[in-house]
């Protein structure tokens, strides 16, 4: 059978689980996650192993960042399902007075999961949780670029569940595009906002909901009275962990002019502690993992070569050897906006460095610029983090770290336009796979809304 017959075979399939599914209790659905938290707990070796074959991957990041995330999240929603699943009582308003009304969180029904690369293992399965813990089926379309964690992927899932229940179709673009043919119920789709456009316009054919988890350039800003050593430390790991190949990683830097000279040298310290403590090179340590392909290799020398024919200088690293995909972790300043790393995410393990004289000029540049998924912010004073935050739009905000957000449960989590639609993990995850129904129960022979039918006359005029 070939791909396109599979699918529409896998759909109907799943089409008729999803409707045995719609009531399952929260202990059914539980079970299905304690499915996925055991494998992958009994499985860390490969995961860890699959994901070094794709792109060198340190095992420890692969645990910090691709299992650990999956495991929390699963604990959280089992902690948790049971309240979120409850139907929820709303007061009545006065016009309402006398009827019941409540919302119920029905599973939407099928749902199809399309995901990146760069976490391939974690931004393919915690989408799957969210959806199994509102009940609904899936079809997982993980990416062609790291094809042994994707094909890790479908293996465990054929071992976990039927595929009336949960599919994986690895494969090409034709293959995600054959996917978006079919009248999902929810499409959850983390990618490029370039992708996300295309997977918009496919959903609208069939009017299926959707959560876009999309990128792009993160800023952070640095005010005067942040403390620089703490700064520099949290934002080299942020950026580099995963080779600067992090939807959230801080895109560029903005530094108040005169603290930018000692932020640098605190930034060079902290890259030599974390990176080459002991003086042996960069490239031989066993921390950074590489880029994902020649073709964004390339893309990403072609950043620094444009950056430095137009006046860049390097504050720190430079070094790349094309043969093993590697990128020194590589901070640039004397940037301007013609230079194309001011204009694309970078993706990549190359820090921009810009100043600024006062906090309004920084917050006109991020204005300036599509919104980001996240924003982040180092100082201590209480007006300008305000202002910030409050005169700038963002997917979310961290004040005095960075990425951290992405693990904590109980935020949502997501972009803002360019960005994103739509929130995820925890409750906000549930909520994106779930039909929040409203039901108002009214009580037999009475008749809110009697003064509201015709003949109208005058009567009308009196409800407002
Ligand atoms: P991508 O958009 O190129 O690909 C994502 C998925 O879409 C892949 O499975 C791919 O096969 C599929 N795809 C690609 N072209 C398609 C098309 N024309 N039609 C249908 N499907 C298509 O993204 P990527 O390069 O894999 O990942 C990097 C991007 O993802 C970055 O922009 C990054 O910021 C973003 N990202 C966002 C988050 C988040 O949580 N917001 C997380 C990780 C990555």
């Amino acid at each position: 059978m070939d791909t396109p017959d599979l699918i529409n075979k896998t759909f109907l399939a799943q089409n008729k689980t999803a409707l045995s599914w719609r009531n399952s209790t929260t202990d059914q659905r539980i079970e299905r996650l304690k499915k996925i938290k055991t494998w992958v707990l009994e499985n860390e070796k490969k995961i860890q192993d699959a994901l070094f074959e794709d792109f060198k991957k340190p095992a420890a990041e692969t645990t910090l960042s691709e299992i650990y995330p999956l495991t929390s999240e699963i604990n959280h929603v089992i902690k948790n399902l049971a309240t979120w699943v409850k139907p929820k009582k709303v007061p009545s308003t006065l016009a309402m007075a006398g009827t019941k009304s409540k919302i119920y969180y029905e599973p939407k029904g099928v749902s199809l999961i399309i995901s990146p690369w760069n976490y391939p293992f974690n931004l393919a399965i915690g989408p799957l949780i969210s959806a199994l813990a509102a009940g609904c089926t899936a079809i997982i379309k993980p990416s062609e670029l790291t094809p042994h964690t994707s094909g890790l992927i479908k293996s465990m899932i054929a071992e976990l569940f039927e595929s009336s229940e949960v599919a994986v179709f690895t494969g090409d673009v034709e293959v995600s595009k054959n996917l978006l043919k079919f009248p999902f119920d929810h499409i959850f789709f983390t990618g490029s906002p370039t992708v996300g456009k295309i997977v918009m316009e496919a959903a609208s054919k069939n009017l299926s909901s959707i959560t876009l988890e999309l990128g792009g350039k993160s800023p952070t800003i640095i005010h005067d009275s942040a403390d620089l050593k703490d700064a520099a430390e949290k934002i080299i790991k942020g950026k580099f962990i995963n080779c600067g190949q992090t939807c959230i990683a801080p895109d560029y830097v903005l530094v108040q002019n005169q603290v930018k000279e000692e932020l640098m040298m605190e930034m060079k310290v902290a890259i030599q502690k974390m990176y080459d403590p002991e003086y042996k090179g960069i490239e031989h340590s066993k921390d950074l993992a590489r880029i994902i392909n020649q073709k964004n290799h390339i893309r990403l020398e072609q950043l620094i070569q444009d950056a430095i024919e137009k006046g860049a200088k390097f504050e720190f690293g430079g070094n790349i050897t094309p043969e093993t995909l590697y990128i020194e972790p590589t901070i640039l300043s004397n940037l301007n906006e013609n230079m194309d790393l001011m204009n694309e995410e970078i993706f990549g393990p190359i820090l921009p460095i810009l100043t600024y004289e006062d906090i309004q000029e920084a917050i006109d540049l991020i204005n300036s610029k599509p919104k980001p998924l996240a924003l982040y912010y180092f100082g201590k004073d209480d007006e300008t983090t305000n202002k910030v935050i409050s005169d700038t739009s963002s997917g979310n905000a961290v004040i005095n770290d960075c990425v951290l957000h992405y693990l904590h449960k109980n935020l949502p989590f997501g972009g803002v336009n360019n960005s994103g639609i739509g929130k995820a993990h925890g409750h906000y995850g549930f909520l994106a796979f779930s039909n929040e129904k409203g039901v108002l129960r009214q009580r037999v022979g009475f008749n809110n809304s009697s003064m509201i039918k015709p003949p109208y006359g005058i009567k009308v005029n009196k409800i407002i």
